[in-house]
Protein backbone atom coordinates (compact mmCIF):
# COMPACT_ATOMS: atom_id res chain seq x y z
CA UNK A 1 0.00 0.00 0.00
CA UNK A 2 1.11 3.37 -0.88
CA UNK A 3 1.53 5.49 1.67
CA UNK A 4 -0.03 8.03 0.14
CA UNK A 5 -3.39 5.77 0.74
CA UNK A 6 -2.53 4.95 3.90
CA UNK A 7 -2.39 8.27 4.84
CA UNK A 8 -5.89 8.59 3.43
CA UNK A 9 -7.25 5.67 5.11
CA UNK A 10 -6.00 7.27 8.37
CA UNK A 11 -7.72 10.53 7.29
CA UNK A 12 -11.07 8.83 7.24
CA UNK A 13 -10.99 7.26 10.28
CA UNK A 14 -10.00 10.68 11.97
CA UNK A 15 -13.20 11.79 9.94
CA UNK A 16 -15.23 9.41 11.10
CA UNK A 17 -14.12 9.62 14.88
CA UNK A 18 -15.00 12.88 15.05
CA UNK A 19 -18.38 12.76 12.98
CA UNK A 20 -19.31 10.08 16.14
CA UNK A 21 -17.95 12.39 18.81
CA UNK A 22 -20.34 15.30 17.66
CA UNK A 23 -23.59 13.03 17.28
CA UNK A 24 -22.59 11.39 20.38
CA UNK A 25 -22.23 14.92 22.07
CA UNK A 26 -25.24 15.88 20.78
CA UNK A 27 -27.56 12.54 21.91
CA UNK A 28 -26.47 13.48 25.69
CA UNK A 29 -28.86 15.29 27.42
CA UNK A 30 -26.73 18.85 28.12
CA UNK A 31 -26.06 19.96 31.88
CA UNK A 32 -27.70 23.25 32.11
CA UNK A 33 -27.48 25.57 35.01
CA UNK A 34 -28.69 29.12 36.05
CA UNK A 35 -27.97 31.39 38.31
CA UNK A 36 -28.94 35.15 38.92
CA UNK A 37 -26.18 37.52 38.44
CA UNK A 38 -25.33 40.70 36.46
CA UNK A 39 -29.22 41.62 36.81
CA UNK A 40 -30.47 39.03 35.12
CA UNK A 41 -30.95 35.13 34.66
CA UNK A 42 -27.28 33.99 33.54
CA UNK A 43 -27.64 30.26 32.13
CA UNK A 44 -24.42 27.78 31.60
CA UNK A 45 -25.14 24.48 29.07
CA UNK A 46 -22.23 22.07 28.47
CA UNK A 47 -22.79 19.88 25.64
CA UNK A 48 -21.04 16.24 26.35
CA UNK A 49 -20.96 12.50 26.38
CA UNK A 50 -20.75 12.77 30.02
CA UNK A 51 -21.85 16.41 31.54
CA UNK A 52 -22.48 16.28 34.68
CA UNK A 53 -18.55 15.74 35.15
CA UNK A 54 -18.27 19.26 34.89
CA UNK A 55 -20.39 20.32 37.62
CA UNK A 56 -18.17 21.76 39.74
CA UNK A 57 -16.47 23.82 37.22
CA UNK A 58 -19.81 25.14 36.02
CA UNK A 59 -20.02 26.13 40.06
CA UNK A 60 -16.63 27.30 39.83
CA UNK A 61 -17.72 29.69 36.27
CA UNK A 62 -20.50 31.05 38.27
CA UNK A 63 -18.86 32.28 41.33
CA UNK A 64 -15.59 33.79 38.86
CA UNK A 65 -18.87 35.82 37.71
CA UNK A 66 -19.70 36.71 41.12
CA UNK A 67 -16.37 37.75 42.57
CA UNK A 68 -16.20 40.32 39.21
CA UNK A 69 -19.53 41.21 39.75
CA UNK A 70 -18.89 42.31 42.91
CA UNK A 71 -15.44 44.33 41.28
CA UNK A 72 -16.97 46.24 38.63
CA UNK A 73 -20.29 47.27 40.36
CA UNK A 74 -20.27 51.27 41.35
CA UNK A 75 -23.39 50.74 43.30
CA UNK A 76 -21.08 48.23 45.96
CA UNK A 77 -19.63 51.06 47.96
CA UNK A 78 -16.07 48.40 48.18
CA UNK A 79 -15.99 47.93 44.64
CA UNK A 80 -13.04 49.13 42.65
CA UNK A 81 -15.69 51.18 40.60
CA UNK A 82 -16.80 53.10 43.39
CA UNK A 83 -13.12 53.64 44.33
CA UNK A 84 -11.83 55.11 40.87
CA UNK A 85 -15.24 57.06 40.79
CA UNK A 86 -14.17 58.79 43.88
CA UNK A 87 -10.26 59.17 42.69
CA UNK A 88 -8.41 61.61 40.41
CA UNK A 89 -4.93 61.03 39.19
CA UNK A 90 -3.41 57.38 39.21
CA UNK A 91 -5.34 54.97 40.89
CA UNK A 92 -4.67 51.33 41.54
CA UNK A 93 -7.55 48.43 40.32
CA UNK A 94 -7.42 45.11 39.97
CA UNK A 95 -6.19 43.48 36.98
CA UNK A 96 -9.60 42.32 35.89
CA UNK A 97 -10.81 45.92 36.40
CA UNK A 98 -7.93 47.49 34.29
CA UNK A 99 -8.47 44.83 31.15
CA UNK A 100 -11.71 46.23 31.22
CA UNK A 101 -11.17 49.93 31.31
CA UNK A 102 -7.99 48.90 28.86
CA UNK A 103 -10.75 47.65 26.09
CA UNK A 104 -13.71 50.26 27.05
CA UNK A 105 -11.17 53.35 26.42
CA UNK A 106 -10.02 51.97 23.06
CA UNK A 107 -13.45 51.39 21.73
CA UNK A 108 -14.09 54.80 23.54
CA UNK A 109 -11.25 56.38 21.22
CA UNK A 110 -12.17 54.01 18.07
CA UNK A 111 -16.37 55.57 18.55
CA UNK A 112 -15.31 58.56 18.49
CA UNK A 113 -16.42 59.01 21.87
CA UNK A 114 -19.97 57.21 21.58
CA UNK A 115 -18.65 54.46 23.96
CA UNK A 116 -17.72 56.45 27.30
CA UNK A 117 -17.31 55.07 30.52
CA UNK A 118 -17.63 58.80 32.46
CA UNK A 119 -21.04 58.57 32.68
CA UNK A 120 -21.49 57.88 35.88
CA UNK A 121 -23.44 60.52 37.28
CA UNK A 122 -25.68 60.75 33.98
CA UNK A 123 -27.24 57.48 34.73
CA UNK A 124 -27.73 58.50 38.36
CA UNK A 125 -29.34 61.28 37.25
CA UNK A 126 -31.63 59.88 34.71
CA UNK A 127 -32.26 57.12 37.70
CA UNK A 128 -32.53 53.94 35.82
CA UNK A 129 -31.94 51.27 38.04
CA UNK A 130 -33.92 53.41 40.65
CA UNK A 131 -37.59 52.53 41.78
CA UNK A 132 -38.63 56.68 39.83
CA UNK A 133 -36.62 57.23 36.58
CA UNK A 134 -37.65 60.41 35.43
CA UNK A 135 -36.54 63.31 32.50
CA UNK A 136 -33.91 65.72 34.18
CA UNK A 137 -33.73 69.45 33.49
CA UNK A 138 -31.37 70.48 30.79
CA UNK A 139 -29.53 72.43 33.17
CA UNK A 140 -29.18 69.09 35.41
CA UNK A 141 -27.91 67.02 32.30
CA UNK A 142 -25.46 69.69 31.62
CA UNK A 143 -24.21 69.32 35.28
CA UNK A 144 -23.84 66.00 34.78
CA UNK A 145 -22.05 65.87 31.79
CA UNK A 146 -18.87 68.02 33.14
CA UNK A 147 -15.94 66.21 33.16
CA UNK A 148 -16.67 63.05 31.08
CA UNK A 149 -15.62 62.21 27.69
CA UNK A 150 -13.17 59.41 26.66
CA UNK A 151 -10.00 61.63 27.61
CA UNK A 152 -11.10 61.10 30.85
CA UNK A 153 -9.40 57.82 31.25
CA UNK A 154 -6.12 57.22 30.43
CA UNK A 155 -4.78 53.53 30.40
CA UNK A 156 -0.86 52.83 30.49
CA UNK A 157 1.32 50.54 31.56
CA UNK A 158 -1.18 48.62 34.20
CA UNK A 159 -2.55 51.74 35.37
CA UNK A 160 -5.33 53.67 34.87
CA UNK A 161 -5.12 57.70 35.89
CA UNK A 162 -8.15 59.40 35.87
CA UNK A 163 -8.58 63.41 34.74
CA UNK A 164 -11.40 64.60 36.71
CA UNK A 165 -13.86 63.60 39.31
CA UNK A 166 -16.60 61.94 36.91
CA UNK A 167 -18.15 58.42 38.16
CA UNK A 168 -17.05 55.63 36.14
CA UNK A 169 -20.09 53.22 34.66
CA UNK A 170 -19.26 49.84 33.59
CA UNK A 171 -22.99 49.32 32.48
CA UNK A 172 -22.20 48.98 28.83
CA UNK A 173 -18.94 47.00 28.92
CA UNK A 174 -18.66 44.38 32.22
CA UNK A 175 -21.20 41.58 31.37
CA UNK A 176 -19.30 40.82 28.01
CA UNK A 177 -16.28 40.81 30.08
CA UNK A 178 -17.57 38.75 32.97
CA UNK A 179 -19.07 36.38 30.20
CA UNK A 180 -15.78 35.86 28.90
CA UNK A 181 -14.05 35.22 32.19
CA UNK A 182 -16.66 32.46 32.61
CA UNK A 183 -15.89 31.04 29.09
CA UNK A 184 -12.08 31.00 30.01
CA UNK A 185 -13.09 29.23 33.38
CA UNK A 186 -15.01 26.70 31.55
CA UNK A 187 -11.96 26.13 28.29
CA UNK A 188 -9.40 25.71 31.30
CA UNK A 189 -11.49 22.74 32.73
CA UNK A 190 -11.13 21.07 29.42
CA UNK A 191 -15.19 22.06 28.48
CA UNK A 192 -15.29 21.46 24.76
CA UNK A 193 -18.64 22.65 24.03
CA UNK A 194 -20.91 24.81 25.91
CA UNK A 195 -22.87 27.93 26.16
CA UNK A 196 -22.65 31.01 28.92
CA UNK A 197 -25.75 32.81 28.01
CA UNK A 198 -26.32 36.65 30.49
CA UNK A 199 -29.89 37.65 29.54
CA UNK A 200 -29.31 36.85 25.73
CA UNK A 201 -26.15 38.64 25.63
CA UNK A 202 -23.94 35.30 25.14
CA UNK A 203 -20.50 33.64 24.20
CA UNK A 204 -19.98 29.72 22.80
CA UNK A 205 -17.38 27.46 22.96
CA UNK A 206 -16.53 24.85 20.36
CA UNK A 207 -18.24 23.59 17.54
CA UNK A 208 -21.98 20.77 17.59
CA UNK A 209 -22.86 18.24 14.91
CA UNK A 210 -24.89 21.24 12.59
CA UNK A 211 -24.05 25.22 13.41
CA UNK A 212 -24.96 26.93 16.15
CA UNK A 213 -28.44 28.57 15.86
CA UNK A 214 -29.30 31.49 18.10
CA UNK A 215 -32.29 33.69 17.97
CA UNK A 216 -32.25 37.53 17.86
CA UNK A 217 -35.26 38.94 19.75
CA UNK A 218 -37.65 41.56 17.31
CA UNK A 219 -37.35 44.91 19.46
CA UNK A 220 -40.95 45.87 18.70
CA UNK A 221 -42.39 42.28 19.08
CA UNK A 222 -41.20 40.90 22.79
CA UNK A 223 -42.50 36.96 21.54
CA UNK A 224 -41.26 37.56 18.04
CA UNK A 225 -37.56 36.87 16.04
CA UNK A 226 -36.15 39.39 14.57
CA UNK A 227 -33.75 36.70 12.53
CA UNK A 228 -31.72 33.73 13.49
CA UNK A 229 -28.07 34.06 13.17
CA UNK A 230 -26.56 30.67 12.31
CA UNK A 231 -23.04 30.64 12.79
CA UNK A 232 -20.34 27.52 12.24
CA UNK A 233 -17.89 29.01 14.77
CA UNK A 234 -18.05 29.66 18.27
CA UNK A 235 -18.99 33.30 18.89
CA UNK A 236 -20.10 35.89 21.07
CA UNK A 237 -23.51 37.39 20.48
CA UNK A 238 -24.31 40.87 22.48
CA UNK A 239 -27.43 43.26 21.98
CA UNK A 240 -27.68 46.67 23.31
CA UNK A 241 -31.73 47.78 22.68
CA UNK A 242 -34.25 50.48 23.90
CA UNK A 243 -36.65 48.13 24.79
CA UNK A 244 -34.65 46.84 27.92
CA UNK A 245 -34.43 49.23 30.33
CA UNK A 246 -36.86 52.69 29.73
CA UNK A 247 -39.64 54.00 31.18
CA UNK A 248 -42.66 56.51 29.13
CA UNK A 249 -42.86 59.97 30.46
CA UNK A 250 -45.57 62.02 28.70
CA UNK A 251 -46.00 59.49 25.70
CA UNK A 252 -41.94 59.57 24.90
CA UNK A 253 -40.13 56.40 25.52
CA UNK A 254 -36.61 57.15 27.74
CA UNK A 255 -34.17 54.24 27.55
CA UNK A 256 -30.66 53.52 29.09
CA UNK A 257 -27.98 53.82 26.19
CA UNK A 258 -26.79 57.46 26.26
CA UNK A 259 -25.72 60.06 23.42
CA UNK A 260 -22.55 61.39 25.27
CA UNK A 261 -22.73 64.65 23.41
CA UNK A 262 -26.51 65.22 24.61
CA UNK A 263 -26.78 62.96 27.58
CA UNK A 264 -30.48 62.06 26.37
CA UNK A 265 -31.10 58.69 25.05
CA UNK A 266 -29.21 58.06 22.04
CA UNK A 267 -32.38 57.85 18.63
CA UNK A 268 -30.48 56.59 15.83
CA UNK A 269 -31.29 52.71 16.77
CA UNK A 270 -34.00 50.52 17.94
CA UNK A 271 -31.47 47.51 18.56
CA UNK A 272 -27.58 46.61 17.71
CA UNK A 273 -26.29 42.73 17.78
CA UNK A 274 -22.85 42.29 17.81
CA UNK A 275 -21.09 39.27 16.88
CA UNK A 276 -17.57 38.91 17.44
CA UNK A 277 -15.28 36.53 18.86
CA UNK A 278 -14.84 38.37 22.76
CA UNK A 279 -18.11 39.23 24.25
CA UNK A 280 -16.43 42.11 26.29
CA UNK A 281 -15.74 43.97 23.01
CA UNK A 282 -18.92 42.69 21.23
CA UNK A 283 -21.06 44.35 24.32
CA UNK A 284 -18.94 47.90 24.21
CA UNK A 285 -19.54 47.80 20.45
CA UNK A 286 -23.09 46.91 20.85
CA UNK A 287 -23.35 50.23 23.01
CA UNK A 288 -21.05 52.32 20.63
CA UNK A 289 -23.06 51.42 17.88
CA UNK A 290 -26.34 52.07 19.14
CA UNK A 291 -25.43 55.72 20.01
CA UNK A 292 -23.64 56.45 16.55
CA UNK A 293 -26.44 55.00 14.63
CA UNK A 294 -26.56 52.18 11.86
CA UNK A 295 -24.47 53.88 9.21
CA UNK A 296 -21.38 54.50 11.09
CA UNK A 297 -22.02 51.86 13.41
CA UNK A 298 -21.79 49.39 10.85
CA UNK A 299 -19.11 51.59 9.29
CA UNK A 300 -17.18 51.10 12.88
CA UNK A 301 -17.64 47.25 13.35
CA UNK A 302 -15.71 47.21 9.92
CA UNK A 303 -12.67 48.20 11.32
CA UNK A 304 -12.67 44.60 13.82
CA UNK A 305 -11.51 41.50 12.27
CA UNK A 306 -14.06 39.58 12.02
CA UNK A 307 -16.54 41.20 13.85
CA UNK A 308 -20.58 42.03 12.08
CA UNK A 309 -23.59 43.96 13.37
CA UNK A 310 -27.57 43.40 12.75
CA UNK A 311 -29.02 46.55 13.48
CA UNK A 312 -32.52 47.55 13.64
CA UNK A 313 -32.96 51.51 12.50
CA UNK A 314 -34.89 53.96 14.45
CA UNK A 315 -37.68 53.81 11.61
CA UNK A 316 -37.55 49.87 11.85
CA UNK A 317 -35.50 49.20 8.57
CA UNK A 318 -33.14 46.48 8.85
CA UNK A 319 -29.19 46.55 8.10
CA UNK A 320 -26.40 44.29 8.37
CA UNK A 321 -22.54 43.88 8.02
CA UNK A 322 -21.32 42.04 4.56
CA UNK A 323 -19.73 39.09 6.62
CA UNK A 324 -23.09 38.46 8.50
CA UNK A 325 -25.57 38.23 5.70
CA UNK A 326 -24.54 34.33 4.93
CA UNK A 327 -24.82 33.50 8.45
CA UNK A 328 -28.41 34.84 9.07
CA UNK A 329 -31.70 33.10 8.31
CA UNK A 330 -34.79 35.35 8.43
CA UNK A 331 -37.61 34.50 9.92
P1 LIG B 1 -27.46 45.76 29.16
O1 LIG B 1 -27.10 44.58 28.30
O2 LIG B 1 -27.12 45.57 30.59
O3 LIG B 1 -28.82 46.30 28.95
P2 LIG B 1 -25.89 47.48 27.41
O4 LIG B 1 -24.68 46.79 26.99
O5 LIG B 1 -26.98 47.65 26.42
O6 LIG B 1 -26.42 46.88 28.77
O7 LIG B 1 -25.43 48.90 27.95
C1 LIG B 1 -26.29 49.76 28.64
C2 LIG B 1 -25.59 50.36 29.81
O8 LIG B 1 -24.39 51.00 29.36
C3 LIG B 1 -26.38 51.47 30.48
O9 LIG B 1 -27.24 50.98 31.47
C4 LIG B 1 -25.27 52.32 31.06
O10 LIG B 1 -24.83 51.75 32.27
C5 LIG B 1 -24.17 52.20 30.06
N1 LIG B 1 -24.15 53.26 29.03
C6 LIG B 1 -25.18 54.02 28.56
N2 LIG B 1 -24.79 54.83 27.57
C7 LIG B 1 -23.45 54.58 27.39
C8 LIG B 1 -22.47 55.10 26.50
N3 LIG B 1 -22.74 56.04 25.59
N4 LIG B 1 -21.21 54.59 26.60
C9 LIG B 1 -20.91 53.62 27.50
N5 LIG B 1 -21.79 53.10 28.36
C10 LIG B 1 -23.05 53.57 28.31
MG1 LIG C 1 -22.96 47.08 25.80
Amino acid sequence: MSRYRLLAIVLLWFGVAAAFWHVLQDREQPLIRTRLLLGTVVEITVYDPHPQRYIEDVEAAFAEMASLQALTDGSRRDSDVAHLSESVGAVKVAPETLDILAEGVQVGQASGGAFDMTLGRLKALWGFGSAHPRRPSAEEIRAALVGTGPGMLVVDKGEVVKRSDARIDLGGIAKGYIIDRAVAVLEQAGVQCAAVNAGGDLRLIGRRAGPWRIGIRHPRQADALLATLVLPEPMAIVTSGDYERFFEQNGKRYHHLFDPDTGLPAERCQSVTVVSARAGLADALATAVFVLGPKAGLALLERYPRTWGLVVAADGSTLISPGLRERVAWP
